[in-house]
Protein backbone atom coordinates (compact mmCIF):
# COMPACT_ATOMS: atom_id res chain seq x y z
CA UNK A 1 0.00 0.00 0.00
CA UNK A 2 1.59 2.98 -0.78
CA UNK A 3 1.74 5.53 2.09
CA UNK A 4 3.55 8.67 -0.22
CA UNK A 5 1.75 11.60 1.07
CA UNK A 6 -0.23 13.61 -1.87
CA UNK A 7 1.52 17.24 -2.33
CA UNK A 8 0.02 19.73 -0.21
CA UNK A 9 -1.18 22.19 -2.53
CA UNK A 10 -2.37 19.58 -5.54
CA UNK A 11 -5.07 18.58 -2.42
CA UNK A 12 -5.80 22.22 -2.61
CA UNK A 13 -6.22 23.08 -5.79
CA UNK A 14 -8.09 19.77 -5.78
CA UNK A 15 -10.25 20.39 -3.06
CA UNK A 16 -10.95 23.64 -5.04
CA UNK A 17 -11.76 22.48 -8.04
CA UNK A 18 -13.95 19.39 -6.78
CA UNK A 19 -15.99 22.83 -5.01
CA UNK A 20 -16.11 24.79 -8.35
CA UNK A 21 -17.75 22.21 -9.77
CA UNK A 22 -20.11 21.15 -7.38
CA UNK A 23 -21.20 24.87 -7.83
CA UNK A 24 -21.33 25.01 -11.41
CA UNK A 25 -23.20 21.64 -11.42
CA UNK A 26 -25.91 22.73 -9.11
CA UNK A 27 -26.62 25.88 -11.55
CA UNK A 28 -26.81 23.51 -14.29
CA UNK A 29 -29.14 21.31 -13.04
CA UNK A 30 -31.28 24.10 -10.94
CA UNK A 31 -29.98 22.66 -7.18
CA UNK A 32 -29.20 24.58 -4.04
CA UNK A 33 -25.56 24.00 -3.16
CA UNK A 34 -26.21 24.50 0.51
CA UNK A 35 -27.90 21.10 0.61
CA UNK A 36 -24.45 19.13 -0.69
CA UNK A 37 -22.26 18.38 1.57
CA UNK A 38 -18.74 16.70 0.46
CA UNK A 39 -17.28 13.92 2.18
CA UNK A 40 -13.57 13.42 1.03
CA UNK A 41 -12.56 9.87 1.10
CA UNK A 42 -8.98 8.96 2.46
CA UNK A 43 -9.02 5.30 2.10
CA UNK A 44 -5.39 4.10 1.73
CA UNK A 45 -3.90 7.38 1.56
CA UNK A 46 -1.95 8.58 4.61
CA UNK A 47 -2.80 10.82 7.64
CA UNK A 48 -0.98 13.46 6.74
CA UNK A 49 -2.84 14.21 3.36
CA UNK A 50 -6.23 14.08 5.33
CA UNK A 51 -4.44 17.14 7.72
CA UNK A 52 -3.66 18.96 4.80
CA UNK A 53 -7.07 18.33 3.76
CA UNK A 54 -8.04 19.73 6.00
CA UNK A 55 -6.22 22.80 6.72
CA UNK A 56 -7.28 23.66 3.15
CA UNK A 57 -11.09 23.93 4.71
CA UNK A 58 -12.34 19.78 4.72
CA UNK A 59 -13.60 18.66 7.43
CA UNK A 60 -15.84 15.58 6.93
CA UNK A 61 -13.86 12.38 6.02
CA UNK A 62 -14.74 9.14 4.87
CA UNK A 63 -12.51 5.38 5.50
CA UNK A 64 -13.39 2.45 4.53
CA UNK A 65 -10.87 0.17 6.45
CA UNK A 66 -11.26 -0.04 10.74
CA UNK A 67 -8.38 -0.69 11.47
CA UNK A 68 -6.37 2.23 8.80
CA UNK A 69 -9.22 4.53 10.25
CA UNK A 70 -8.42 3.97 13.98
CA UNK A 71 -4.72 4.78 13.37
CA UNK A 72 -5.37 7.96 11.83
CA UNK A 73 -8.31 8.78 14.39
CA UNK A 74 -5.80 8.33 16.71
CA UNK A 75 -2.48 10.25 14.88
CA UNK A 76 -5.26 13.25 13.73
CA UNK A 77 -7.17 13.45 17.53
CA UNK A 78 -5.98 17.08 17.81
CA UNK A 79 -7.87 18.50 15.27
CA UNK A 80 -11.62 18.19 14.79
CA UNK A 81 -12.70 16.07 12.02
CA UNK A 82 -15.82 14.75 11.66
CA UNK A 83 -15.33 10.74 11.01
CA UNK A 84 -17.56 8.59 8.34
CA UNK A 85 -17.21 5.34 7.93
CA UNK A 86 -18.16 3.81 4.48
CA UNK A 87 -16.85 0.47 4.25
CA UNK A 88 -17.95 -3.14 4.71
CA UNK A 89 -18.88 -3.78 8.38
CA UNK A 90 -17.99 -6.87 10.01
CA UNK A 91 -20.76 -7.49 12.66
CA UNK A 92 -17.69 -7.86 15.53
CA UNK A 93 -16.51 -4.92 14.62
CA UNK A 94 -19.81 -2.68 15.59
CA UNK A 95 -18.35 -1.59 19.01
CA UNK A 96 -15.42 0.02 17.33
CA UNK A 97 -17.23 1.59 14.61
CA UNK A 98 -19.65 2.87 17.63
CA UNK A 99 -16.85 4.29 20.09
CA UNK A 100 -15.60 5.98 17.54
CA UNK A 101 -17.67 7.31 14.27
CA UNK A 102 -20.33 9.95 13.90
CA UNK A 103 -21.40 8.67 11.15
CA UNK A 104 -21.70 4.74 9.30
CA UNK A 105 -22.81 4.67 5.67
CA UNK A 106 -22.85 1.44 5.39
CA UNK A 107 -25.64 0.02 7.33
CA UNK A 108 -26.45 -3.09 5.42
CA UNK A 109 -28.34 -5.51 7.77
CA UNK A 110 -30.56 -4.69 10.41
CA UNK A 111 -28.77 -6.77 13.09
CA UNK A 112 -25.63 -3.94 12.67
CA UNK A 113 -28.11 -1.44 13.26
CA UNK A 114 -29.18 -3.18 16.61
CA UNK A 115 -25.84 -3.59 17.55
CA UNK A 116 -24.41 0.00 17.19
CA UNK A 117 -27.24 1.07 19.04
CA UNK A 118 -26.19 -1.04 21.88
CA UNK A 119 -22.74 -0.41 21.63
CA UNK A 120 -22.86 3.79 20.98
CA UNK A 121 -21.47 5.26 24.03
CA UNK A 122 -24.00 6.94 26.07
CA UNK A 123 -21.11 9.97 26.34
CA UNK A 124 -22.08 10.20 22.79
CA UNK A 125 -25.11 11.75 20.74
CA UNK A 126 -26.77 9.02 18.72
CA UNK A 127 -24.72 7.42 16.03
CA UNK A 128 -25.83 9.22 12.51
CA UNK A 129 -26.49 6.20 10.26
CA UNK A 130 -27.51 5.64 6.45
CA UNK A 131 -28.81 2.27 5.22
CA UNK A 132 -27.00 1.47 2.69
CA UNK A 133 -28.89 0.03 -0.90
CA UNK A 134 -27.91 -2.34 -3.53
CA UNK A 135 -29.41 -0.44 -6.20
CA UNK A 136 -28.23 -2.11 -9.12
CA UNK A 137 -28.94 -5.69 -7.60
CA UNK A 138 -25.23 -7.01 -7.68
CA UNK A 139 -24.94 -10.13 -5.94
CA UNK A 140 -21.91 -9.46 -4.82
CA UNK A 141 -22.60 -6.11 -3.16
CA UNK A 142 -24.22 -6.11 -0.18
CA UNK A 143 -27.13 -4.07 0.96
CA UNK A 144 -30.68 -3.48 1.33
CA UNK A 145 -33.36 -4.10 -1.48
CA UNK A 146 -35.40 -0.99 -1.71
CA UNK A 147 -38.83 -3.40 -2.11
CA UNK A 148 -38.92 -3.87 1.84
CA UNK A 149 -36.83 -0.51 2.67
CA UNK A 150 -40.17 1.16 4.24
CA UNK A 151 -40.85 -1.36 6.92
CA UNK A 152 -36.82 -1.81 7.72
CA UNK A 153 -36.15 1.69 7.90
CA UNK A 154 -38.77 2.11 10.45
CA UNK A 155 -37.29 -0.73 12.69
CA UNK A 156 -34.41 0.51 12.61
CA UNK A 157 -35.47 4.56 13.17
CA UNK A 158 -37.24 3.26 16.26
CA UNK A 159 -33.71 1.74 17.97
CA UNK A 160 -32.03 4.00 20.77
CA UNK A 161 -28.89 5.75 20.22
CA UNK A 162 -29.34 5.74 16.29
CA UNK A 163 -30.00 8.42 14.49
CA UNK A 164 -31.16 7.51 11.05
CA UNK A 165 -30.39 9.94 8.54
CA UNK A 166 -31.05 8.96 5.02
CA UNK A 167 -30.10 6.36 2.23
CA UNK A 168 -26.39 5.56 0.66
CA UNK A 169 -25.35 3.54 -2.83
CA UNK A 170 -22.35 2.18 -4.39
CA UNK A 171 -23.73 1.70 -7.99
CA UNK A 172 -22.14 -1.16 -10.42
CA UNK A 173 -20.10 1.08 -12.69
CA UNK A 174 -20.81 2.76 -15.95
CA UNK A 175 -19.29 5.57 -17.88
CA UNK A 176 -22.51 5.94 -19.09
CA UNK A 177 -24.14 9.17 -17.80
CA UNK A 178 -27.64 8.31 -18.92
CA UNK A 179 -27.67 4.99 -17.09
CA UNK A 180 -25.66 6.66 -14.21
CA UNK A 181 -28.91 9.17 -13.30
CA UNK A 182 -30.64 6.40 -13.82
CA UNK A 183 -29.80 4.74 -11.12
CA UNK A 184 -29.47 7.55 -9.02
CA UNK A 185 -33.31 8.71 -10.16
CA UNK A 186 -34.27 5.39 -8.51
CA UNK A 187 -32.27 6.17 -5.08
CA UNK A 188 -33.75 9.82 -5.39
CA UNK A 189 -37.77 8.74 -6.02
CA UNK A 190 -37.02 6.23 -2.86
CA UNK A 191 -35.68 8.52 -0.53
CA UNK A 192 -38.22 11.39 -0.81
CA UNK A 193 -40.72 8.25 -0.47
CA UNK A 194 -39.26 7.51 2.31
CA UNK A 195 -39.20 11.41 3.66
CA UNK A 196 -42.90 10.77 3.68
CA UNK A 197 -42.97 8.34 6.23
CA UNK A 198 -39.82 9.64 8.09
CA UNK A 199 -39.41 13.30 7.62
CA UNK A 200 -36.21 13.87 9.71
CA UNK A 201 -34.09 11.64 6.97
CA UNK A 202 -31.87 14.30 5.27
CA UNK A 203 -28.85 12.15 4.00
CA UNK A 204 -28.79 10.91 0.16
CA UNK A 205 -25.06 9.79 0.15
CA UNK A 206 -24.53 9.10 -3.64
CA UNK A 207 -21.77 9.93 -6.03
CA UNK A 208 -17.98 9.87 -6.69
CA UNK A 209 -15.23 10.79 -8.46
CA UNK A 210 -16.75 9.72 -11.81
CA UNK A 211 -20.13 10.47 -11.45
CA UNK A 212 -20.35 13.32 -9.26
CA UNK A 213 -22.49 15.00 -12.24
CA UNK A 214 -24.89 12.61 -12.15
CA UNK A 215 -25.52 12.62 -8.71
CA UNK A 216 -25.91 16.19 -8.52
CA UNK A 217 -28.44 15.79 -10.90
CA UNK A 218 -30.36 13.38 -9.35
CA UNK A 219 -30.62 14.77 -5.82
CA UNK A 220 -27.80 13.86 -3.68
CA UNK A 221 -27.24 15.68 -0.41
CA UNK A 222 -23.56 14.07 0.07
CA UNK A 223 -20.51 13.21 -2.08
CA UNK A 224 -18.00 10.84 -1.32
CA UNK A 225 -14.84 11.57 -3.36
CA UNK A 226 -11.38 10.10 -3.13
CA UNK A 227 -9.53 9.78 -6.13
CA UNK A 228 -10.45 13.66 -7.31
CA UNK A 229 -8.96 14.52 -4.10
CA UNK A 230 -6.13 12.64 -3.14
CA UNK A 231 -5.43 11.47 -6.47
CA UNK A 232 -4.78 7.33 -7.90
CA UNK A 233 -4.84 4.52 -5.02
CA UNK A 234 -2.83 2.12 -5.72
CA UNK A 235 -3.31 0.03 -8.40
CA UNK A 236 -5.16 -3.58 -7.36
CA UNK A 237 -8.38 -2.23 -6.26
CA UNK A 238 -8.69 -0.35 -3.03
C1 LIG B 1 -13.58 4.47 -2.43
C2 LIG B 1 -14.98 4.89 -2.21
C3 LIG B 1 -15.45 6.15 -2.63
C4 LIG B 1 -14.60 7.14 -3.39
O1 LIG B 1 -14.35 6.71 -4.70
P1 LIG B 1 -13.47 7.59 -5.72
O2 LIG B 1 -13.67 6.91 -7.00
O3 LIG B 1 -12.07 7.54 -5.22
O4 LIG B 1 -14.02 8.98 -5.67
C5 LIG B 1 -16.76 6.48 -2.33
N1 LIG B 1 -17.57 5.64 -1.67
C6 LIG B 1 -17.16 4.44 -1.26
C7 LIG B 1 -18.10 3.56 -0.53
C8 LIG B 1 -15.86 4.02 -1.52
O5 LIG B 1 -15.47 2.80 -1.12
Amino acid sequence: MSKTPCDKSTIATNLAFIQQQILTFCQKYKKNADSIHLLAVSKTKPAEDIRNAYLAGQTRFGENYLQEALKKINTLSNIPIEWHFIGAIQSNKTRELAENFLWIHSVDRLKIAQRLSQQRPISLPPINICLQINISGETTKSGFSLVDIESVAREINSLPNIKLRGLMAIPAKTTSMHEQRETFARMNHAFRELQKQIPQIDTLSMGMSNDMEAAIAEGSTLLRIGRAIFGERNPGGL
